[in-house]
């Protein structure tokens, strides 16, 4: 799950890491209260998406740039009202863009220098691994893809936490010394332990920023935390904002089922992860396109089951469907019923192709023969690679 930046820094000023003073609107009638807190001088508009690249992004009317320096309040309060429900398009959100419903007036820092910082998990070495670069400002990607040798990474043991000697081989890496060194040793402590302490998958401040006045400081901020520890963080999870995520991914998520929409225009329904990703490829090797991923898990019930083929057709872009399911522990025959009440229940109308395999699988077959001829669109495939082509060219006769 990812929180909004203004959310982010507000984390940050709880673990002591230094960010400039702020304070988010969410309408038009917020934007004075929200000036109010400041004093008269030049203040930075940012649109708050879920998605970096904001300065230099454009908005789908023209307006140029989600991240903006006012001169003064009633120009920070006119540039807030140009963003303020308007699609922004930056290189991370793709074509579509991301629609602005929250905007954040940030102090303004005189920047004299942009490093980057952040914590996350080396998947290699299942350890919390610090990235920093001198090059801030700019996406790290592009500074990986160039000058790697500008990129330093500390792996930190978490049996034992973020040594002091650590924190020094970063600072002097960033060529912090003096009162700069002893900042940095007090933001990457916070840093790290709100990595820690709120299951985070990522803190990322780009820019960090030392200042004309010699100050250290966060002037973003991209905190993204781990799913499956949300249980144990209700007050994280309660920042949540359902605005920027997928009506399909939301609704998924209610009945546990693993839902991530794709491009293409088949939809699978599979039982597992592994098999979800085998389903997509061998629908790609028979040149058909995945319209999703989507795991209705071990234990699908029917409900489960009818609230995924809901999901999968309110998607525009979807032509025909593969059901792919492995009976293990599950009995075929009643993921067949399952299947032939929740096509009944919504009324299918696309080609639907269903491969069963595993525990009472000639049963689960003969369920779905029986109801074949009253589903029309339902066909029966025998292997993985026969289900895919069958649906594949279906949906290429369809179409
Ligand atoms: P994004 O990464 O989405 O473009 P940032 O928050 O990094 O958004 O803002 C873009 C740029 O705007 C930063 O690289 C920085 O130069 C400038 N900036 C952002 N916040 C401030 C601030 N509070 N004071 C001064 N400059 C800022
Ligand atoms: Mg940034």
């Amino acid at each position: 799950m990812n929180i909004h930046e203004y959310q982010a820094k507000q984390l940050f000023a709880q673990y002591g890491v230094a960010a400039p003073k702020g304070c988010a609107a969410r309408s038009a009638a917020e934007f004075d209260t929200a000036l109010a807190t400041f004093p008269e001088g030049v203040i930075v508009v940012k649109s708050q998406i879920h998605a970096g690249g904001r300065g230099k992004g454009t908005f789908t009317n023209g307006y140029q740039g989600g991240v903006k320096v006012a001169k003064g309040k009633a120009e920070a309060r006119a540039i807030a009202e140009a963003m303020l429900g308007n699609t922004l398009v930056t290189k991370q959100t793709g074509p579509a863009g991301r629609k602005v419903q929250t905007i954040y007036f940030d102090t303004a820092s005189s920047i004299e220098k942009e490093y980057y910082l952040a914590i996350l998990l080396d998947r290699a070495t299942s350890r919390p691994v610090i990235v920093a670069s001198t090059e801030g400002g700019m996406s790290i990607e592009e500074v990986a893809a160039k000058t790697p040798e500008k990129i330093i990474k500390v792996r930190v043991d978490p049996a034992i936490g973020l040594q002091d000697y650590q924190k020094r081989q970063v600072a002097f890496a960033l060529g912090f010394n003096g009162d700069l060194l002893k900042q940095f040793g007090r933001l990457i402590t916070g840093l790290y332990n709100l990595f820690w302490e709120k299951d985070c998958s990522i803190v990322e401040i780009n820019p960090l920023a030392t200042t004309t006045e010699g100050q250290l400081i966060a002037l973003d901020a991209k905190v993204g935390f781990d799913d499956n520890a949300l249980f144990r963080h209700p007050e994280v999870a309660a920042l949540r904002d359902l605005n920027e995520e997928d009506p399909k991914e939301i609704a998924a998520h209610k009945f546990d089922l693993s839902y991530i929409a794709l491009d293409g225009d088949i939809a699978c329904l599979v039982n597992g992860a592994g098999l979800a990703m085998s389903t997509m490829d061998i629908i790609k090797h028979f040149g058909g396109e995945p319209a999703n991923f989507l795991d209705v898990g071990g234990s699908a019930s029917r409900e489960a089951v009818t609230e995924a083929f809901k999901i999968i057709l309110s998607d525009p872009n979807v032509r025909g469907i593969l059901v792919n399911i492995f009976g293990g522990i599950m009995d075929c025959d009643v993921i067949a019923q399952g299947i032939v009440a929740a096509v009944r229940d919504v009324g299918l109308k696309l080609p639907l192709v269903v491969r069963l395999e595993g525990n009472n699988v000639a049963n689960g077959k003969k369920t779905l023969a029986a109801a074949a001829a009253e589903l029309p669109t339902l066909i029966s495939g025998d292997s993985m690679a026969d289900a895919a082509q069958k649906i594949v060219e279906r949906v290429r006769l369809a179409a």
